[in-house]
């Protein structure tokens, strides 16, 4: 290494894996990447969209200084603007009338002084994030279970059980390096098994000694059979579910007998493979079950995630080695976000927005005028809300809603009709940009500096190692700069990530001194220094003794009332009907080497390789009763929209399945929004869109 050359340790932006990243600037500009194999989520492992990371840092299409109305402005003119607006809305209409959309790509300072600016000053909950589509079915069900979103476990367990079942989860292609650890370790432990449960033969198949692919929507049938199953055979752990647990009976009573052949009707799988999974789990003490969007994407999420969780209380395999129901995200900092509570219906530091006392907390720490006292407007019912007028200011940051939320042609109209919408943004990439009265330009990875959380509660830092170009500035700054001007400079005058940081940690500790829940109180003092320096670490780690372990529930402590863990009894709704006009069930999902709208990984020739074009699995049963030839251009159409993309004709997906990725926008293609196609339909629970069905029609394309 010369001179010159300096060497950063930070993590990588895409998935909730959270891999460390050594990035490398040269003398020449360029930038090389290394997987860091200190890192404790990856020890030096990078996968395809990792390993290229330095090929996407040119400044094309990047946004370089603030905009009003498609003109350059100077950022006085653009933020008086914003705050202006925004207070006219507010007290016009009152804090209601204004909402925050995020994103799981911002960093948890800037999530921290957005949640905080919007429920602790505006006084509203309106404050929503791409996350809703990710991973709140898990929140939802986390905290019907255990009082908390909490995940108990660790990727260490997946590589200590004998087990592993995978549920909605193509974790060869969205957790690449978890899967890389996983078959590592399935080749060091023969008595290690893989089951995969979806609807679709993934490439995480590779792995799977047993796939079991079962109709859409119909895994709670499958975990009630095999609560009922744990049940009848007397598997259940008596002592655990008596000391730490309450309401299995009744659970049980709601899953109904064990009848391996309906709950093979149900499911569409046979009776010999699901009594051998059920064999399976039942005498694998060591047993992790891993969901991800197949489950949490759903109309039914939330109770696909209670009927899994329900059979690892029952076993008591939670919270110890090589045992646990475990929710990877999809997101860098989706978990990031779930801390500070940049979700509607939630408050910072895991406290809940519910409770009066927690409530007092906050506002008390925050020295806040007000503190919002109900649950605000959840992703789709908040664009919901923007069309029809009762959302007069909208801030939008580091996500586009107009290619990622189901009926996104719909959300482009809410867009087009709302009075007033910010957009703070990398990229010009994205097709929200051009619905912005006002883009403000922000900071991309490897200018920005703060931290993530992934998906086993290990916070890891984001470092800076690129200046930051133009007139960009960082979106805390952004948001506290506006929040100076509405009136609230004393409670915003951060000078860096390291004081948002220190504030997080500190209230973090301030529900119920003393306890394990989430807190990392240890870092209340952490001086810009220590910060700049910090290794990644997992919570909790509270002020005082640290933990020796960092699993939860295997001794109980659950953070409900009672303290116990909660039993939910989910009942099996049959799913959703495809109709005759619309005979098919969409499902949609990520390719292997594209991140989201690919305004990153398609820069990389290497990544699109992989994927030229958009297209759509076919099974080639149903292509042939349709005329469809391989490559033919096929019409992906439902009530809300329509695509055009390549056949790819595959018995990956069932006969009547047909698969289309997310990732292609306008910009990219034409007609090849597939979130325009889906139904903006949701779970009652958690708020989560089922993006994972939608019934449609496919047909072989009229050419002009
Ligand atoms: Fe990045 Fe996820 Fe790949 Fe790790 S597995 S390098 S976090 S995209």
């Amino acid at each position: 290494m010369t001179e010159q050359e300096k060497t950063i340790r930070t993590t990588c932006p895409y998935c909730g894996v959270g891999c460390g990243v050594l990035a490398t600037r040269h003398p020449d500009g360029t930038v090389t990447v290394a997987g860091d194999p200190k890192h404790p989520s990856n020890f030096g492992r990078l996968c395809s969209k990792g390993s290229a990371l330095g090929e996407t840092l040119s400044l094309d299409d990047r946004l370089l200084y603030p905009e009003i109305d498609g003109e350059r402005a100077n950022w006085n003119d653009a933020l008086d603007l914003v705050a202006r607006n925004f207070q006219d809305a507010i007290r016009e209409h009152g804090p209601d009338s204004v909402a925050f959309y995020v994103s799981g790509q911002i960093l948890t300072e800037d999530y921290y002084v957005a949640n905080k600016l919007m429920k602790g000053f505006i006084g509203s909950a309106n404050i929503d994030t791409n996350s809703r589509l990710c991973m709140a079915s898990s929140v939802a069900g986390h905290r019907r279970a255990f009082g908390s979103d909490t995940v108990p476990g660790t990727y260490e367990d997946l590589e200590l059980a004998d087990l592993v079942v995978l549920v909605g989860s193509n974790l060869a292609w969205c957790h690449p390096v978890l899967f890389q650890r996983l078959e590592a370790a399935k080749a060091a432990n023969p008595a290690l098994r893989v089951v995969v449960v979806d609807p679709r033969k993934t490439a995480t198949c590779a792995i799977a000694d047993l796939h079991l692919q079962l109709k859409p929507d119909t895994d709670v049938a499958l975990f009630n059979g095999l609560l009922a199953f744990l049940a009848e055979a007397s598997v259940v752990n008596d002592s655990y579910v008596n000391h730490f647990t309450q309401g299995l009976e009744k659970a049980v009573e709601a899953a109904g007998p064990c009848e391996i052949g309906q709950i093979a009707e149900k499911t569409g799988l046979s009776r010999q493979d699901i009594a051998l999974f059920y064999k399976m789990f039942a005498r694998t003490e060591k047993t992790v079950t891993v969901y991800s969007q197949g489950v949490n994407q759903s109309v039914v999420g939330t109770d696909k995630v209670n009927s899994i969780v329900n059979t690892h209380l029952a076993t008591g395999r939670i919270g110890k080695p090589g045992m646990g129901p475990f929710s990877v995200t999809g997101q860098p900092n989706a978990m990031g976000g779930r801390e500070v509570g940049g979700l509607a219906n939630m408050l910072a530091g895991h406290m809940a927005l519910e409770n009066a006392e927690h409530r007092g907390i906050v506002q008390d720490f925050w020295q806040s005028p007000v503190v919002a006292d109900r649950s605000g407007l959840k992703a789709v019912e908040l664009f919901k809300a923007v069309r029809e007028g009762r959302i007069k200011a909208l801030w939008i940051m580091a996500t586009s809603p107009v290619d990622s939320l189901p009926d996104a042609d719909g959300v482009a109209e809410a867009l087009e009709a709302c009075p007033f919408v910010v957009v703070s943004e990398v990229t010009r990439a994205a097709d929200t940009v051009p619905y912005a009265n006002v883009l403000l330009p922000a900071a991309a990875w490897g200018e920005k500096d703060g931290t993530v959380t992934n998906s086993e509660r290990r916070i890891s830092r984001q470092r800076a190692f690129l200046e930051l170009p133009g007139e960009v500035r960082p979106d805390w700054w952004h948001l506290s700069e506006v929040a100076r001007r509405m009136g609230f400079a004393g409670a915003f005058s951060y000078e860096g990530a390291a004081a948002i940081f220190r504030e997080h940690a500190e209230l973090s500790g301030y529900r119920n001194e003393g306890s394990r829940d989430f807190d990392i109180g240890a870092y209340r003092d952490v001086t810009d220094a220590a910060f700049d320096a910090l290794e990644p670490f997992q919570w909790p780690q509270p002020a005082g003794a640290l933990p020796t372990d960092t699993r939860f529930f295997a001794g109980g402590g659950f953070y409900t009332e009672s303290g116990k863990g909660q039993f939910v009894p989910v009942v099996f709704k049959a799913p959703r009907q495809t109709e005759r006009r619309y005979p098919f069930s969409l499902n949609t999902g990520r390719i292997r080497d594209q991140w989201h709208t690919m305004t990153r990984t398609g820069k990389t020739p290497r990544l699109t390789a992989h994927f030229a074009e958009p297209f759509a699995e076919l099974n080639p049963i149903d292509a042939e009763k349709l005329g469809i030839d391989p490559a033919d251009l096929v019409t992906v159409k439902s009530p809300y929209g329509a695509v055009v993309v390549r056949a790819l004709l595959t018995d990956r997906v069932a006969p009547g399945e047909v698969f289309v990725p997310m990732h292609w926008t306008d910009q990219l293609a034409s007609k090849a929004r597939i979130d325009a196609v889906m139904a903006p339909e949701t779970d009652p629970h958690s708020g989560q869109p089922g993006s994972k069905f939608t019934p449609v029609a496919v047909a072989k394309a009229k050419m002009a």
